[in-house]
């Protein structure tokens, strides 16, 4: 199917965009030529902490993309995880890696 197949791709694009962040992120945090300044040394502890926040952010969208992928390839992305209901392709479109229909989504947020 044509739509799935977008999805697919948009969904691969996106993890591979990802996987290049987080990649770039543990680089980071790895600090090749560390500096060996004491007070740099405290500055690029902080930057860690950020470093690693926006690393388990990422990582959890492709925890997410992976189980998009998943619905996919079992044939069920278009259908809600929660109520079985169809999930329209524009809010997919927005948020290709949702699982749930607005409706559903909502009651979780509450
Ligand atoms: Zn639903």
């Amino acid at each position: 199917m044509q739509t799935l197949e977008h999805f697919k791709t948009k969904l691969l694009n996106r993890k591979d965009e990802l996987m290049l962040r987080i990649n770039s992120i543990e680089k980071d945090i790895r600090h090749e030529g560390m500096s060996t300044d004491w007070t740099e040394q405290a500055t690029e502890r902080e930057n860690d902490e950020v470093l690693e926040s926006l690393g388990m952010t990422s990582e959890d969208e492709v925890l997410q993309i992976n189980s998009a992928l998943e619905r996919i390839e079992a044939g069920n992305y278009f259908s809600c995880r929660s109520c079985g209901q169809e999930i329209p392709v524009s809010r997919l479109e927005l948020l290709p890696f949702i699982t749930t229909c607005v409706s559903c989504a909502e009651k979780q947020s509450h």
